[in-house]
């Protein structure tokens, strides 16, 4: 037969297997280190990625360091300096306790340490190849870690498979890294992607300075504070005003005892919080700390930390929700002084009012642009419409129409974005449809949609949307194409972003951003239309591809057909 003797498999096999629970991909090592460097009770830190953090991650802290004669020892599995008992894990104080981490992230990758700890004269530098340490010697070094981690899964090929593109990778740690920030003010971070600097914060503790420095003087200066206090548990943070609001959930940031939790019930109760003061589909702006004590919340349920659990957790939620509302509610004016903190990274001293592009024409704009496509219809794949006559439009939202079998509702905006879409697609990008702006509208994103505003960059501008890098996380949009002119460009443009960035997929970058553009120009649900502009929309819908569904795939038309209305008047 072909059995073979069974083993016991050999510690390096096992720390592979094991590895795979803390470290799936670059960001789970960024956080591991994040928490170790704050555990350290850092006040500096920065974040150096190459490639994604595939190809190398470097965390730098200012931290207490590593005793010389423990630094080997703290590559041992389950090897910490966190906790000693199992009565210590109902009060875990500190981010790490496993001490799982270091040998976990050994396990995957090389790791190069240099550390110093406060009370030594000299540091020590370790090198660890394949989870075992093969190098060591002295060395001069401040105080503090430094911990490099080296060709993520080189020696894990299947693993290193499964990550995804360097871009992608670079998002989630952006994303982290953003969140953390906004938990930790105390501490300056700096994050390096590829040589350049990216996010930098104050760490002056000011968490409307951190909160800047993520998502821009603007926003920041609009955010309503958060402060709360139910029973044991205190909210603390900031919450946007309903009118600034996010595509998904990307803006919410909930920290549990500073922990950051990714819990899609917390997640929920903050949007409750706004009840019906968000428009639907759209999320808020909010950055909260919950504080309780230790002993109420159990946090050795997560093998990557992600979530907690809680004695009482309804508790939690009604704080939340509580303090929120009250933020919000009041809405008191923002009166906060801007100036930022030292070593701040500089923002363009520029009024983003003061730049919006004022309605091109002054008068009312029309949204449609002049009839007359080139739509070469290739007859054989459109389901045509039939000829409709106009009746007339119900709740400024449908056109209603008179068919040859019934009536026919037509979705103004599902229509439109239609006739656009169609219309980018078959557009060269020096197609006299787009429009220059005279003075460029300034955009300033967060780090985690800037990249993605550069990584769809040529996609945008072959359908006539021209964005410039203005600074670290600024784009300069140069262009529009014609039917968003008469639109806050800014405005649009962040929304075009934000919904690319929501789901995607590369391979089709054309048509996702042609999709985007068409249903942020066109026009609206409960937008009233002149007689003369809902003919001309039929006419245009009738001469697209698909004149049955709008780009996501929804009907464009509902048909009642007659029979159906007779039966109804009991004429049948
Ligand atoms: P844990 O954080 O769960 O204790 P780790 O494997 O992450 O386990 O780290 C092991 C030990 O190494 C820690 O307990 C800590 O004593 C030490 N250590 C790791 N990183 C740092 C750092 N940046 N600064 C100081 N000490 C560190
Ligand atoms: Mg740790």
């Amino acid at each position: 037969m072909n059995g073979k003797p069974i083993r016991v498999l050999a510690p390096e096999v096992a720390a592979r297997i094991a590895a795979g629970e803390v470290v799936e991909r670059p960001v789970s090592v960024v956080r591991e280190l994040l928490d170790n460097a704050i555990d350290a009770g850092s006040g500096r830190i920065a974040v150096e990625i190459e490639g994604g953090g595939i190809a190398m991650i470097r965390v730098v802290d200012d931290g207490r360091g590593i005793a010389p004669g423990d630094a080997e020892l703290a590559f041992e599995r389950h090897a910490t300096s966190k906790i000693s008992e199992v009565g210590d894990l109902s009060g875990v104080a500190t981010l790490g306790f496993r001490g799982e981490a270091l040998p976990s992230i050994a396990a995957a990758a090389d790791v190069d340490v240099v550390t110093r700890a406060s009370d030594e004269p000299m540091g020590v530098q370790l090198q660890v190849v394949e989870g075992r340490v093969s190098r060591r010697r002295a060395r001069s070094a401040p105080t503090g870690t430094s911990m490099a981690v080296l060709e993520l899964f080189a020696r894990l090929p299947a693993r290193r498979k499964f990550l995804g593109s360097a871009t992608k990778e670079t998002r989630a740690i952006v994303t982290l890294l953003s969140h953390y920030a906004l938990a930790y003010p105390s501490i300056a971070f700096k994050f390096v992607n590829n040589s350049r600097t990216g996010m930098q914060t104050p760490g002056d503790g000011e968490p409307r300075h951190a909160f800047a420095a993520v998502f821009g003087t603007e926003v920041a200066e609009r955010m309503l504070p958060v402060d709360h206090q139910l029973e044991e548990v205190h909210v603390i943070g900031l919450a946007a005003p309903p009118d600034v609001t996010r595509g998904n959930r990307s803006g919410i940031s909930v920290f549990v005892n500073r922990r950051w939790i990714q819990s899609r019930s917390l997640g929920f109760v903050v949007v409750d919080a706004y009840k019906s003061l968000l428009p639907s589909g759209r999320y808020p702006l909010v950055s909260i700390l919950v504080d309780l004590p230790l002993s109420e919340v159990d946090v050795n349920v997560h093998p990557a930390k992600a979530e907690v659990r809680f004695q009482d957790e309804r508790m939690v939620a009604h704080a939340i929700r509580q303090g929120i509302a009250l933020a919000v509610g009041e809405s008191p004016p923002a009166t906060w002084d801007m100036t930022p903190g030292p070593g701040v990274a500089a923002q363009p001293a520029l009024s983003l009012r003061e730049r919006l592009m004022p309605a091109a024409g002054g008068s009312s704009p029309s949204f449609l642009p002049p009839s007359g496509l080139s739509a070469e219809a290739q007859l054989s794949q459109r389901e045509a419409l039939p000829l409709l006559r106009l009746v007339g439009q119900m709740a400024a939202t449908f056109i209603v129409c008179e068919g040859p079998d019934g009536m026919y509702l037509v979705d103004q905006h599902a229509a439109h974005e239609r006739i656009l879409f169609d219309r980018l697609m078959a557009a060269p990008s020096a197609d006299p449809s787009v429009q220059p702006l005279l003075e460029p509208a300034l955009l300033e994103l967060e780090p985690g949609l800037a990249v993605t505003a550069s990584e769809y960059r040529a996609e945008l501008e072959a359908v006539g949307l021209a964005l410039e890098s203005f600074g670290e996380r600024s784009f300069l949009v140069r262009s529009v194409p014609s039917s968003m002119a008469a639109r806050d460009p800014a405005g649009e443009v962040r929304a075009i972003i934000e919904d690319l960035a929501a789901g995607r997929t590369k391979d089709e970058g054309r048509a996702r951003a042609a999709a985007s553009i068409a249903c942020h120009s066109s026009v609206r649900a409960g937008m009233a239309m002149a007689s003369e502009e809902m003919r001309r929309l039929l006419e245009d819908l009738e001469a697209t591809d698909s004149p049955r569904t709008c780009p996501h795939g929804r009907p464009t038309t509902v048909q009642v057909s007659r029979e159906s209305i007779e039966r109804q008047f009991g004429r049948r």
